[in-house]
C-alpha cells in the first residue's frame, strides 16, 4: 500500500486556487444531479458537466486521462457499477442509481468528486437502495470528520470502515467496501500519494497537517466487495451483481481544520452538524 511517497503540501494561496477548482467540479456535480431524470443518457449527463467546467474557465480533469485514454468529463456509473463508467447512450430508468464522477482543473489545480443520485427522485427507488445511498454518503462525512491536525491519514480509513460496518443491513448482510480502489492525496495531479484506503486501522500514514489535500471516497455495494472489468477495459462492476454507491470529496487541511472544497458551501454546515472545526480560508 503506497502509504509512502512524497506528500505535496500546499501554500494558503495554493489552496485558494484549488478551492476554485473545488467549488467548479462541484457545480459541474449539482448541473448533472439536477439534469439526471428518466429518459436521460449519461452522454447527455456528460456533455452538461463539460459545459459547466469549460464555461467556468477549467479542463475536464478526466478526459484524457490514462491509458487507454478516458473518453469523457464524467464516469457514470449505473446500479451495479461501482467506478469509472463511460458515458454513452444507456437511457437511465425510474428506480436507476447512477454515480457521477467528475474532476476539473484550474491553473493547474485539480477537483476530483462524486455523488451516487436516484432516478426519479428518492421515492423511485427502494428502502434498501436509500439505505445503501445514505450510509456511503454518511461515512464520506465520518471520513472527512476524523481528519484533525496531528492525526494520520488512516485515522479518514478507519472512521469510513467503522461508519458502514456500524449500520445495520437491511437485509441481514454485510455492506460491501472496496479494497483494490482507495481514496488519495490530490493538488498539482489528480491522484498523488498518499493512498486514503476505505478501510483499516487508524494512526498510520503521512501526518494530518496544514496543507495537505485528500480526496476521500468510499465505494461500497450492498453485497460483495468483488468486482469486475468490463471489456472497455474502465467499468468497474460488482461481481455478485449488487448495486453500488460512491461520494466523494476533496479536502483540504488549513491551519483551522477541514475545508472541504468540492462542496458548495465548503462543507461549513455539514462540519458544524458534526460537531468539527470549519477550516474554509477568505
Ligand atoms: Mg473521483
Ligand atoms: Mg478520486
Amino acid at each position: 500500500m503506497a502509504l509512502r511517497g512524497r506528500v505535496e503540501i500546499k501554500s494558503p494561496d495554493q489552496l485558494r486556487v484549488m478551492r476554485k477548482a473545488g467549488l467548479l467540479t462541484g457545480q459541474a456535480l449539482e448541473a448533472v444531479r439536477a439534469a439526471v431524470k428518466p429518459g436521460v443518457t449519461t452522454l447527455e449527463l456528460d456533455a452538461i458537466a463539460e459545459d459547466t467546467i469549460r464555461s467556468g474557465g477549467g479542463i475536464p480533469s478526466f478526459k484524457g486521462y490514462s491509458h487507454p485514454p478516458f473518453p469523457a468529463t464524467i464516469c457514470a456509473s449505473v446500479n451495479d457499477e461501482i467506478v469509472h463508467g463511460i458515458p454513452n447512450d444507456r437511457v437511465l430508468v425510474e428506480g436507476d442509481i447512477v454515480s457521477i464522477d467528475c474532476g476539473a482543473i484550474v491553473e493547474g489545480w485539480h477537483g476530483d468528486s462524486a455523488i451516487t443520485v436516484p432516478v426519479g427522485g428518492d421515492a423511485a427507488i427502494g428502502d434498501d437502495v436509500r439505505e445503501l445511498l445514505r450510509v456511503t454518503e454518511e461515512s464520506l462525512w465520518a471520513g472527512i470528520a476524523a481528519l484533525r491536525l496531528g492525526g494520520r491519514v488512516t485515522d479518514v480509513s478507519a472512521a469510513v470502515e467503522a461508519h458502514i460496518q456500524g449500520q445495520a443491513h437491511p437485509t441481514g448482510g454485510t455492506w460491501g467496501i472496496l479494497q483494490d480502489f482507495t481514496g488519495h492525496g490530490i493538488g498539482t495531479e489528480l491522484h498523488m500519494a498518499p493512498d486514503v484506503p476505505n478501510y483499516g486501522r487508524p494512526g498510520r500514514g503521512p501526518k494530518v497537517e496544514r496543507g495537505l489535500a485528500l480526496a476521500i471516497e468510499p465505494m461500497v455495494t450492498f453485497g460483495s466487495h468483488r468486482w469486475k472489468t468490463y471489456d472497455d477495459e474502465w467499468t468497474i462492476a460488482s461481481q455478485d451483481g449488487s448495486w453500488a454507491a460512491h461520494f466523494e470529496h476533496t479536502v483540504a487541511m488549513t491551519a483551522a481544520g477541514a475545508w472541504v472544497l468540492t462542496a458548495i458551501d465548503g462543507g461549513e454546515a455539514k462540519l458544524a452538524e458534526l460537531g468539527v472545526p470549519f477550516g474554509g480560508l477568505a
